[in-house]
């Protein structure tokens, strides 16, 4: 109840207003009394904990005080709050059935509106607003819009909302999620045109990349698979874990091993625990064995690993075979530790899991989820 009390400040406010500009003085005190006998009713039936009428009695004076919006709008906040949606919900409406609200005004309350509409379950209501707010280049609509159309799976919707005001889309964030919508629509429809046309967005975009690849090498069209995860890997590496080994296949396929290992130099320097792995396998293939157990030894000083020092137990094993049963009995032991880490997590949220989604289940931000980093990571 005491959040009724914000209502104190417009109806001052109003009072004040309607004092100053009105100079004939009968009709002031006409006025003020009206606004004091309603107060006073709202007011009574807030004491008498009569809420609803208390409200009702409250919202009717916004009609005098259309300047003090703000007020309002902290109250619907407060209720939406408490969970008394219904009460946000009713503020929210009147507010915008009022004459004189400005355009900002109104855009703000149908933002908290489509906002209170959402955490009620009126999914087609909460689009009704927002659809009118991006049609008015209100760039504030498109985190909610975009949440929205993921909730209902509607894609073709936020599709079509993306193609009609590409120019409201600056953030990456969004680019992510409209990918991700063509990527939907593409796989429910076979229909790979779509997805070629969200690699076209340009904005370190990864699913599209990686489908297109894991659809062609699934098709054994390893130019293709590499066409898409070299792009993808040089522009991302921290993507590698998902598809490298079959990059690399794919490389063998056609008989390019030696250009899959000037990728993998060239892609040294931005790091990531495979790219090392893979390099050290490359040496071995030059039977530099020793080479390798001292880059890897190396590395693991300046970055520590657990799947390096995996790794680096093989090599050490396979180096010294008097001790390779021990080690080997050791990496077991590393291995299964890593077994028990999640492979995936969300660098929005932190969630983490052993699954990838590309819409982060906690925090719901797309392509947020990747391969985990640091010491259990890749
Ligand atoms: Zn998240």
């Amino acid at each position: 109840m005491t959040e009724l009390l914000f209502l104190l400040l417009p109806v001052a406010a109003a009072y004040g207003y309607v004092m100053g500009k009105n100079s004939a003085k009968n009709q002031a005190l006409e006025l003020n009394r009206q606004i004091t006998s309603q107060y006073s009713k709202g007011l009574k039936y807030l004491l008498d904990r009569e809420e609803d009428q208390g409200l009702e009695h409250l919202i009717e004076l916004l009609e005098v005080s259309a300047d003090s919006v703000e007020h309002y709008l902290t109250l619907a906040t407060l209720f939406r709050k408490r969970g008394e949606l219904d009460r946000a919900i009713k503020i929210h409406e009147l507010l915008l059935n009022q004459p004189n609200l400005s355009a900002s005004d109104m855009a703000s309350c149908r933002l908290e509106l489509a906002q209170d509409y959402i955490l009620a379950g009126l999914l087609d209501s909460a689009e009704e607003h927002l659809v009118v707010l991006v049609k008015n280049h209100n760039v504030e609509a498109l985190d909610p819009i975009i949440n929205l159309y993921s909730q209902m799976r509607d894609w073709r919707k936020g599709i079509n909302m993306y193609e009609s005001h590409r120019e409201l889309f600056t953030k990456q964030q969004h680019f992510a999620a409209i990918a991700n919508f063509y990527c939907e629509t593409a796989l429910a429809d076979d229909n790979s045109k779509l997805m070629e046309q969200a690699c076209a967005l340009e904005h370190n975009i990864v699913r599209p990349f990686y489908e297109l690849g894991k659809d062609a090498y699934s098709k054994q069209d390893h130019l293709k698979a590499i066409y898409y995860w070299r792009k993808l890997i040089v522009a991302n590496t921290n993507t590698a874990p998902l598809y490298i080994n079959e990059l690399e296949h794919s490389y063998h396929a056609l008989n390019l091993k030696h250009q899959f290992d000037d990728l993998i130099e060239e892609l040294m320097p931005k790091g990531g625990v495979l790219i090392r792995i893979k390099y050290c396998q490359a040496l071995l293939e030059a039977e530099e064995q020793q080479k390798a157990i001292e880059f890897l030894t190396d590395s693991l000083k300046r970055e520590p690993s657990i799947r390096g020092f995996s790794f680096l137990l093989q090599l050490l094993g396979n180096n010294n075979h008097r001790i390779k049963d021990v080690l080997s009995e050791i990496d077991k032991l590393v291995t299964s530790y890593i077994a028990t880490k999640p492979e995936y997590q969300c660098q929005h949220c932190g969630f983490t899991s052993h699954t990838l989604y590309w819409l982060c289940p906690s925090c719901k931000h797309w392509e947020t989820i990747g391969p985990s980093k640091g010491l259990d990571g890749y």
